[in-house]
Protein backbone atom coordinates (compact mmCIF):
# COMPACT_ATOMS: atom_id res chain seq x y z
CA UNK A 1 0.00 0.00 0.00
CA UNK A 2 2.89 2.42 0.76
CA UNK A 3 4.82 1.69 -2.31
CA UNK A 4 1.07 2.84 -3.94
CA UNK A 5 1.34 6.26 -2.34
CA UNK A 6 0.92 9.20 -5.32
CA UNK A 7 1.28 12.52 -3.81
CA UNK A 8 1.80 16.17 -5.87
CA UNK A 9 2.28 19.43 -4.88
CA UNK A 10 0.48 20.68 -7.31
CA UNK A 11 -1.59 22.86 -6.43
CA UNK A 12 -4.85 21.83 -8.79
CA UNK A 13 -4.58 18.42 -7.27
CA UNK A 14 -6.88 19.14 -3.98
CA UNK A 15 -6.86 16.08 -1.04
CA UNK A 16 -10.02 14.63 -0.08
CA UNK A 17 -8.37 13.65 3.40
CA UNK A 18 -10.09 15.59 5.63
CA UNK A 19 -13.20 16.36 4.16
CA UNK A 20 -16.75 15.05 5.96
CA UNK A 21 -18.88 12.53 4.91
CA UNK A 22 -21.55 15.34 3.04
CA UNK A 23 -18.94 16.83 1.63
CA UNK A 24 -17.43 13.61 0.03
CA UNK A 25 -21.00 13.03 -1.00
CA UNK A 26 -21.21 15.86 -2.62
CA UNK A 27 -18.13 15.52 -4.44
CA UNK A 28 -18.66 11.70 -5.69
CA UNK A 29 -22.19 13.31 -6.86
CA UNK A 30 -20.38 15.69 -8.98
CA UNK A 31 -18.38 13.04 -10.73
CA UNK A 32 -21.56 11.44 -11.85
CA UNK A 33 -21.16 8.80 -9.26
CA UNK A 34 -24.65 7.46 -7.00
CA UNK A 35 -24.65 9.30 -3.93
CA UNK A 36 -23.98 6.17 -1.59
CA UNK A 37 -20.15 5.68 -3.00
CA UNK A 38 -19.70 8.81 -0.74
CA UNK A 39 -20.32 6.82 2.41
CA UNK A 40 -17.81 4.43 0.78
CA UNK A 41 -15.09 7.23 0.00
CA UNK A 42 -15.32 7.99 3.91
CA UNK A 43 -15.32 4.12 5.22
CA UNK A 44 -12.31 4.02 3.02
CA UNK A 45 -10.38 6.69 4.11
CA UNK A 46 -10.95 7.09 7.47
CA UNK A 47 -11.33 3.55 8.63
CA UNK A 48 -9.58 1.19 5.44
CA UNK A 49 -6.48 3.68 5.38
CA UNK A 50 -6.82 3.78 1.40
CA UNK A 51 -4.12 5.76 0.47
CA UNK A 52 -4.83 6.31 -3.74
CA UNK A 53 -8.34 6.09 -5.28
CA UNK A 54 -7.06 2.83 -6.99
CA UNK A 55 -7.12 1.02 -3.53
CA UNK A 56 -10.64 1.90 -2.85
CA UNK A 57 -11.74 -1.87 -4.94
CA UNK A 58 -15.28 -1.26 -4.23
CA UNK A 59 -15.26 2.01 -6.75
CA UNK A 60 -15.71 0.80 -10.47
CA UNK A 61 -12.88 -0.20 -12.19
CA UNK A 62 -13.19 2.51 -15.41
CA UNK A 63 -13.61 5.05 -13.19
CA UNK A 64 -10.57 4.82 -10.84
CA UNK A 65 -8.66 3.83 -13.84
CA UNK A 66 -9.69 7.62 -15.40
CA UNK A 67 -8.52 9.12 -12.48
CA UNK A 68 -4.99 7.48 -12.63
CA UNK A 69 -4.56 8.67 -15.93
CA UNK A 70 -5.76 12.38 -14.78
CA UNK A 71 -6.19 13.02 -11.73
CA UNK A 72 -7.59 16.19 -10.23
CA UNK A 73 -7.99 15.03 -6.32
CA UNK A 74 -5.76 12.51 -4.32
CA UNK A 75 -6.57 10.94 -0.98
CA UNK A 76 -3.47 12.91 0.62
CA UNK A 77 -2.08 10.47 2.49
CA UNK A 78 1.85 11.55 3.42
CA UNK A 79 4.85 8.52 2.75
CA UNK A 80 6.11 6.79 6.16
CA UNK A 81 9.91 8.20 5.53
CA UNK A 82 11.38 6.24 8.66
CA UNK A 83 10.13 4.14 10.94
CA UNK A 84 11.70 3.44 14.72
CA UNK A 85 10.28 0.89 17.51
CA UNK A 86 11.95 1.72 21.38
CA UNK A 87 11.84 -0.48 23.73
CA UNK A 88 9.24 0.25 25.47
CA UNK A 89 7.24 0.07 22.54
CA UNK A 90 6.91 3.60 21.75
CA UNK A 91 7.16 3.83 17.92
CA UNK A 92 8.19 7.18 16.19
CA UNK A 93 7.58 8.33 12.41
CA UNK A 94 9.17 10.75 9.86
CA UNK A 95 6.25 11.72 7.31
CA UNK A 96 7.29 12.96 4.19
CA UNK A 97 4.89 15.37 2.85
CA UNK A 98 3.90 15.97 -0.82
CA UNK A 99 6.74 19.01 -0.79
CA UNK A 100 9.36 16.96 0.33
CA UNK A 101 8.98 18.45 3.83
CA UNK A 102 9.60 16.02 6.76
CA UNK A 103 7.85 15.99 10.09
CA UNK A 104 7.69 14.15 13.03
CA UNK A 105 5.00 11.99 14.61
CA UNK A 106 4.60 9.41 17.52
CA UNK A 107 2.61 6.59 18.84
CA UNK A 108 2.95 6.18 22.18
CA UNK A 109 0.83 2.93 23.72
CA UNK A 110 -0.08 2.02 27.29
CA UNK A 111 -2.96 -0.57 28.87
CA UNK A 112 -5.68 0.22 26.73
CA UNK A 113 -4.70 3.39 25.08
CA UNK A 114 -2.97 4.25 21.81
CA UNK A 115 -1.96 7.70 22.14
CA UNK A 116 -0.94 9.78 18.88
CA UNK A 117 1.90 12.44 19.45
CA UNK A 118 0.43 15.00 16.56
CA UNK A 119 2.32 17.85 14.89
CA UNK A 120 1.28 20.99 13.79
CA UNK A 121 3.76 22.28 11.64
CA UNK A 122 7.17 21.77 10.09
CA UNK A 123 9.92 23.08 12.59
CA UNK A 124 8.35 26.14 14.52
CA UNK A 125 8.87 29.49 14.96
CA UNK A 126 9.09 30.12 18.47
CA UNK A 127 12.53 29.18 19.75
CA UNK A 128 12.05 27.97 23.08
CA UNK A 129 15.60 27.64 23.92
CA UNK A 130 15.30 24.30 25.89
CA UNK A 131 13.18 22.26 22.52
CA UNK A 132 14.73 20.85 19.64
CA UNK A 133 11.93 22.19 17.16
CA UNK A 134 12.53 25.58 18.56
CA UNK A 135 16.43 25.70 18.02
CA UNK A 136 15.74 23.87 13.98
CA UNK A 137 13.96 27.26 12.71
CA UNK A 138 10.42 27.31 11.06
CA UNK A 139 9.27 25.68 7.83
CA UNK A 140 5.79 25.90 7.80
CA UNK A 141 1.90 25.54 8.65
CA UNK A 142 0.97 21.94 7.92
CA UNK A 143 -2.11 21.54 5.65
CA UNK A 144 -5.68 19.67 7.20
CA UNK A 145 -5.04 16.80 5.43
CA UNK A 146 -1.52 16.83 6.70
CA UNK A 147 -2.23 16.49 10.28
CA UNK A 148 -5.00 13.64 10.08
CA UNK A 149 -2.92 11.48 8.40
CA UNK A 150 -0.01 11.25 10.95
CA UNK A 151 -3.64 9.94 13.03
CA UNK A 152 -4.35 7.32 10.21
CA UNK A 153 -0.56 6.21 9.64
CA UNK A 154 0.14 5.15 13.18
CA UNK A 155 -3.42 3.33 13.39
CA UNK A 156 -2.51 1.78 10.15
CA UNK A 157 1.31 0.73 11.35
CA UNK A 158 0.79 -0.13 14.81
CA UNK A 159 -2.83 -2.02 13.95
CA UNK A 160 -4.64 -0.51 16.86
CA UNK A 161 -7.33 2.17 16.99
CA UNK A 162 -5.87 5.40 18.46
CA UNK A 163 -8.15 6.70 21.63
CA UNK A 164 -6.01 9.57 22.71
CA UNK A 165 -4.42 12.76 20.93
CA UNK A 166 -2.31 14.95 22.45
CA UNK A 167 -1.24 18.35 19.64
CA UNK A 168 2.28 18.12 21.85
CA UNK A 169 4.60 17.29 18.77
CA UNK A 170 6.16 19.66 16.17
CA UNK A 171 5.00 23.29 15.74
CA UNK A 172 2.76 25.88 17.69
CA UNK A 173 -0.69 24.68 17.24
CA UNK A 174 -2.03 27.98 17.86
CA UNK A 175 -0.32 29.65 15.32
CA UNK A 176 -1.66 27.25 13.02
CA UNK A 177 -5.31 27.85 14.14
CA UNK A 178 -7.75 27.33 11.17
CA UNK A 179 -6.15 23.74 10.28
CA UNK A 180 -5.85 22.88 14.05
CA UNK A 181 -9.88 23.67 14.59
CA UNK A 182 -10.66 21.74 10.84
CA UNK A 183 -8.33 18.31 12.01
CA UNK A 184 -9.61 18.76 15.53
CA UNK A 185 -13.86 18.11 13.91
CA UNK A 186 -12.45 15.10 11.66
CA UNK A 187 -10.67 13.04 14.44
CA UNK A 188 -13.69 13.45 16.59
CA UNK A 189 -16.03 13.28 14.11
CA UNK A 190 -14.40 10.98 11.03
CA UNK A 191 -12.19 9.00 12.72
CA UNK A 192 -14.07 9.09 16.38
CA UNK A 193 -11.65 10.03 19.02
CA UNK A 194 -13.62 11.48 21.81
CA UNK A 195 -13.14 15.47 22.61
CA UNK A 196 -12.29 14.31 25.51
CA UNK A 197 -9.34 12.42 24.68
CA UNK A 198 -7.41 15.00 23.08
CA UNK A 199 -5.18 17.63 24.58
CA UNK A 200 -4.06 20.65 22.65
CA UNK A 201 -0.54 22.27 23.83
CA UNK A 202 0.08 25.90 23.49
CA UNK A 203 3.15 28.15 24.55
CA UNK A 204 0.71 31.07 24.81
CA UNK A 205 0.17 32.97 21.48
CA UNK A 206 -1.93 36.30 22.30
CA UNK A 207 -5.96 37.02 21.57
CA UNK A 208 -5.78 32.74 20.72
CA UNK A 209 -6.50 31.38 23.72
CA UNK A 210 -10.09 33.50 24.39
CA UNK A 211 -10.60 32.78 20.67
CA UNK A 212 -9.79 28.83 21.22
CA UNK A 213 -12.36 28.85 24.30
CA UNK A 214 -14.98 30.32 22.31
CA UNK A 215 -14.81 27.42 20.10
CA UNK A 216 -16.55 25.25 22.92
CA UNK A 217 -14.51 21.76 22.75
CA UNK A 218 -14.43 19.25 24.78
CA UNK A 219 -10.58 19.45 24.41
CA UNK A 220 -8.03 19.64 27.00
CA UNK A 221 -5.73 23.13 26.68
CA UNK A 222 -2.48 22.62 28.21
CA UNK A 223 -0.51 25.54 28.57
CA UNK A 224 3.36 25.49 28.85
CA UNK A 225 4.15 27.66 31.40
CA UNK A 226 7.74 26.35 32.48
CA UNK A 227 8.37 29.13 35.22
CA UNK A 228 6.84 31.02 37.89
CA UNK A 229 7.73 34.52 37.07
CA UNK A 230 8.01 36.87 33.90
CA UNK A 231 11.88 37.37 34.61
CA UNK A 232 12.61 33.18 34.28
CA UNK A 233 10.10 32.42 31.48
CA UNK A 234 11.88 34.95 29.12
CA UNK A 235 14.80 33.61 29.84
CA UNK A 236 13.69 30.44 28.02
CA UNK A 237 10.80 31.90 26.03
CA UNK A 238 11.81 34.25 23.26
CA UNK A 239 8.11 35.01 22.94
CA UNK A 240 7.55 35.98 26.47
CA UNK A 241 8.86 38.93 25.93
CA UNK A 242 5.59 39.96 23.49
CA UNK A 243 3.10 37.93 25.46
CA UNK A 244 3.89 38.18 29.06
CA UNK A 245 3.19 35.94 31.69
CA UNK A 246 0.83 38.32 33.77
CA UNK A 247 -1.40 38.73 30.23
CA UNK A 248 -1.20 34.65 29.58
CA UNK A 249 -2.58 34.08 32.84
CA UNK A 250 -5.35 36.71 32.58
CA UNK A 251 -5.96 34.73 29.24
CA UNK A 252 -6.17 30.77 31.04
CA UNK A 253 -8.48 32.42 33.70
CA UNK A 254 -10.73 33.90 30.71
CA UNK A 255 -10.66 30.31 29.16
CA UNK A 256 -11.87 28.88 32.38
CA UNK A 257 -14.65 30.98 32.87
CA UNK A 258 -16.03 30.54 28.98
CA UNK A 259 -15.36 26.66 29.54
CA UNK A 260 -16.05 25.92 32.44
CA UNK A 261 -13.09 23.44 32.09
CA UNK A 262 -9.60 23.56 33.66
CA UNK A 263 -6.21 23.95 32.49
CA UNK A 264 -3.64 21.35 32.39
CA UNK A 265 -0.17 23.62 33.27
CA UNK A 266 3.07 22.21 31.42
CA UNK A 267 6.21 23.24 33.12
CA UNK A 268 9.75 21.98 32.02
CA UNK A 269 11.99 21.16 35.05
CA UNK A 270 15.64 22.66 33.73
CA UNK A 271 18.35 22.10 36.67
CA UNK A 272 18.63 24.89 38.25
CA UNK A 273 16.80 27.50 36.42
CA UNK A 274 13.50 26.84 37.42
CA UNK A 275 13.27 23.10 39.61
CA UNK A 276 14.12 25.34 42.97
CA UNK A 277 11.55 24.67 46.16
CA UNK A 278 10.91 28.69 46.34
CA UNK A 279 10.19 28.43 42.44
CA UNK A 280 7.71 25.87 43.48
CA UNK A 281 5.96 28.14 46.08
CA UNK A 282 5.92 30.91 43.57
CA UNK A 283 4.14 28.42 41.03
CA UNK A 284 1.65 27.57 43.67
CA UNK A 285 0.88 30.84 44.35
CA UNK A 286 0.46 31.95 40.53
CA UNK A 287 -1.62 29.41 40.19
CA UNK A 288 -3.97 29.48 43.50
CA UNK A 289 -7.70 29.28 42.99
CA UNK A 290 -7.25 28.26 39.55
CA UNK A 291 -9.26 25.21 38.28
CA UNK A 292 -5.75 23.41 37.06
CA UNK A 293 -3.52 20.67 37.09
CA UNK A 294 0.16 20.85 36.47
CA UNK A 295 2.41 18.61 34.62
CA UNK A 296 5.89 18.93 35.54
CA UNK A 297 8.21 17.04 32.60
CA UNK A 298 11.56 16.76 33.57
CA UNK A 299 13.55 17.89 30.65
CA UNK A 300 14.97 15.83 28.30
CA UNK A 301 18.57 15.97 26.59
CA UNK A 302 18.63 17.93 23.55
CA UNK A 303 22.05 17.92 22.48
CA UNK A 304 22.79 21.59 22.07
CA UNK A 305 20.99 22.97 24.44
CA UNK A 306 22.57 24.10 27.73
CA UNK A 307 20.40 22.86 30.33
CA UNK A 308 20.71 19.97 32.41
CA UNK A 309 17.38 17.12 33.94
CA UNK A 310 17.22 17.80 37.42
CA UNK A 311 17.91 14.93 39.67
CA UNK A 312 15.38 12.59 41.25
CA UNK A 313 15.70 13.99 44.06
CA UNK A 314 14.29 17.84 42.95
CA UNK A 315 11.95 16.44 41.20
CA UNK A 316 10.33 15.02 44.45
CA UNK A 317 10.98 18.27 46.37
CA UNK A 318 9.06 20.23 43.89
CA UNK A 319 6.44 17.69 43.78
CA UNK A 320 6.09 18.00 47.73
CA UNK A 321 6.00 21.85 47.59
CA UNK A 322 3.34 21.78 44.86
CA UNK A 323 1.35 19.37 46.71
CA UNK A 324 1.59 20.64 49.99
CA UNK A 325 -0.08 24.15 48.43
CA UNK A 326 -2.77 21.29 46.93
CA UNK A 327 -1.68 21.96 43.91
CA UNK A 328 -2.91 18.80 41.78
CA UNK A 329 0.43 17.85 40.13
CA UNK A 330 1.95 14.85 38.15
CA UNK A 331 5.37 14.03 37.00
CA UNK A 332 5.35 13.06 32.96
CA UNK A 333 7.39 10.12 32.80
CA UNK A 334 9.38 10.54 29.64
CA UNK A 335 9.02 7.03 27.38
CA UNK A 336 11.11 6.08 24.43
CA UNK A 337 14.15 8.20 25.14
CA UNK A 338 16.21 6.10 23.37
CA UNK A 339 14.68 6.90 20.20
CA UNK A 340 15.07 10.73 20.83
CA UNK A 341 11.84 11.17 22.01
CA UNK A 342 11.82 14.90 23.27
CA UNK A 343 9.91 17.11 20.99
CA UNK A 344 11.42 17.33 17.47
CA UNK A 345 15.09 15.44 18.51
CA UNK A 346 14.66 12.60 15.55
CA UNK A 347 13.76 15.11 12.60
CA UNK A 348 16.70 17.37 14.00
CA UNK A 349 19.16 14.25 13.86
CA UNK A 350 17.86 12.95 10.43
CA UNK A 351 18.81 16.53 9.31
CA UNK A 352 22.23 16.57 10.78
CA UNK A 353 23.13 13.29 9.00
CA UNK A 354 21.94 14.60 5.72
CA UNK A 355 24.19 17.29 5.81
CA UNK A 356 27.34 15.58 7.03
N1 LIG B 1 4.29 24.34 20.96
C1 LIG B 1 3.55 23.58 21.94
C2 LIG B 1 3.86 22.10 21.88
C3 LIG B 1 5.28 21.78 22.25
S1 LIG B 1 5.75 20.15 22.71
C4 LIG B 1 3.84 24.12 23.32
O1 LIG B 1 4.77 24.91 23.47
O2 LIG B 1 3.14 23.77 24.25
C5 LIG B 1 4.97 19.80 24.22
C6 LIG B 1 5.71 20.20 25.50
O3 LIG B 1 7.04 19.66 25.58
C7 LIG B 1 5.83 21.69 25.68
O4 LIG B 1 5.47 22.03 26.98
C8 LIG B 1 7.29 21.93 25.44
O5 LIG B 1 7.74 23.11 26.03
C9 LIG B 1 7.90 20.69 26.05
N2 LIG B 1 9.28 20.40 25.63
C10 LIG B 1 9.89 20.73 24.48
N3 LIG B 1 11.16 20.30 24.47
C11 LIG B 1 11.37 19.70 25.65
C12 LIG B 1 12.49 19.03 26.24
N4 LIG B 1 13.64 18.94 25.59
N5 LIG B 1 12.34 18.50 27.47
C13 LIG B 1 11.15 18.59 28.12
N6 LIG B 1 10.07 19.20 27.62
C14 LIG B 1 10.17 19.76 26.40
Amino acid sequence: MIANTLTSASTKVLPLLGRSQSELTEWVVAQGQPSYRGKQLHDWLYNKGARSLEDITVFPKAWREEFAQNPTVEIGRSQIHLHKTTRDGTEKFLLKLADGEIVETVGIPTSKRLTVCVSTQVGCPMACDFCATGKGGFRRNLAKHEIIDQVLTVQEVMQQRVSHIVFMGMGEPLLNYENLVGAIAVINKDIGIGQRNITVSTVGIPNQIPRFAEEHLQVTLAVSLHAPTQEVRAQVIPSADRYPLIALMDDCREYVEITGRRISFEYTLLAGVNDSPEQAEELAYLIRGFQSHVNLIPYNTVSDADYKRPTERAIQAFVQVLEHYKVAVSVRRTRGLEADAACGQLRGQHEKALAK
